[in-house]
């Protein structure tokens, strides 16, 4: 699920470094993947879809270099005024994730375009489990992609290292933005130095004792992967499903714990401990610990955190009047149970600290005076 503030990589070990690259993927994607896993540096590349949809060959080429591909929208938006004009964010998660190399269930990490981000984008997105079930993220840093600037200012490669080790030597650690590519602004991105840049930077770094870490060694990151999957399951009048002795659901006020894993193509299997629900013979939900088709069900979301499950049957879940468990019973939408997800367990709440906001700050005032003086 969506963060209502950014996550970091404050947990991190002092001297340790976790490398991310936006934007791409691009033409330098490649040269920059390669010469990092020569390295042993593993990076997490945060590609735009209207990018990735036409380079799957770059994506499995990262995957094959032990680096970690995370979503960034699909038209690299700024979330917050996209939203404010009605703009389908989880539309732009969910055509992105489409193109990226990954299975169904595994864990996303996501970042926001410039690092814009709101409490209520977190919501809207957490709205619907298919864009957010799997996500962690927004993943901010400690360190600013401070190379487009640069290029954008017509810098040398050799001031932009000095900056990055500068304002890694401050941070201590962290995680670390450069961009392989650069997004909309299509002018600038034949200045790309930034594969030249890590040629001198990784280097030094090495040999002022830092190491490298990839995005899921992050302890907090962990953390919040883990901690987004469980919720309960409401159904009318403040109750939930609950699992009772005859291994059917009810409709009880104490309700289960469940989770969910994405099985690809708006499919998910849901999950009580190590089972999964899937149906009886008699089209009655229970629980088993070999999955197949009938533990699989098609997700069908509804606006604000609630959705439909249609079995592989083709007919939807609902409460049966006769028996009162759930089963997959109701031939017509119209009869179909809608679910009201409610997460359990606090999120994470990384507040962006006052020091952060006056670094973003000061990079947008001289951002502006750069272009004004171009
Ligand atoms: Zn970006």
């Amino acid at each position: 699920m969506f963060t209502a503030h950014s996550l970091n990589g404050n947990s991190l070990p002092l001297k340790t470094l976790c490398f991310t690259f936006d934007d791409g993927p691009g033409k330098h994607t490649l040269d920059i993947a390669k010469y990092l896993f020569e390295e042993g540096v593993p990076a997490t590349f945060f590609v735009v879809g209207k990018y990735a949809i036409n380079h799957p060959d770059i994506l499995s080429s990262l995957v094959n270099w032990n680096h970690t591909v995370g979503n960034h929208t699909f038209d690299h938006p700024d979330i917050p005024y996209y939203v404010s004009v009605n703009g389908n964010i989880q539309e732009q998660i969910i055509r992105t994730e489409t193109v990226l190399p990954v299975k169904p269930d595994d864990t996303i990490y996501f970042r926001a375009p410039y690092g814009k981000w709101s409490p209520e984008v977190a919501a809207e997105l957490n709205t619907n489990l298919l864009s957010s079930l799997n996500y962690v993220g927004p993943i901010h840093w400690e360190v600013g992609g401070i190379d487009c600037w640069y290029w954008l200012q017509g810098k040398s490669v050799e001031d932009a290292v000095d900056i990055y080790i500068a304002d890694i030597e401050k941070a201590g650690k962290g995680i670390v933005v450069f961009h392989d590519e650069i997004a909309d602004m299509e002018f600038l991105k034949p200045a790309n130095k930034t594969y030249e840049l890590l040629k001198q930077l990784v280097p030094k770094l090495k040999a002022l004792g830092y190491n490298f870490v990839s995005i899921d060694q992050i302890e907090t990151l962990k953390d919040a992967a883990k901690e987004s999957l469980k919720f309960q399951l409401a159904l009318g009048q403040r109750k939930a499903l609950t699992l009772s002795n005859d291994r059917s659901f009810q409709l009880t006020n104490s309700g289960s714990s469940f989770n969910m894993q994405k099985k690809g193509n708006g499919q998910v299997s849901l999950l009580l401990e190590n089972s999964f629900l899937t149906l009886s013979t008699s089209q009655i939900v229970t629980l088993t610990s070999a999955p197949d088709e009938a533990a699989i069900f098609d997700y069908i979301p509804v606006r604000n955190n609630r959705f439909m499950l249609r079995s592989h049957t083709g007919n939807y879940l609902a409460i049966d009047k006769n028996n009162g468990s759930l089963s997959a019973n109701a031939q017509f939408m119209r009869s179909a149970a809608i679910f009201n997800y409610i997460p359990i367990g606090t999120q994470a709440n990384t507040k962006i600290s006052l020091k952060e906001r006056m670094v973003l700050i000061k990079k947008g005032i001289r951002f502006v005076k750069s272009k004004l003086l171009s």
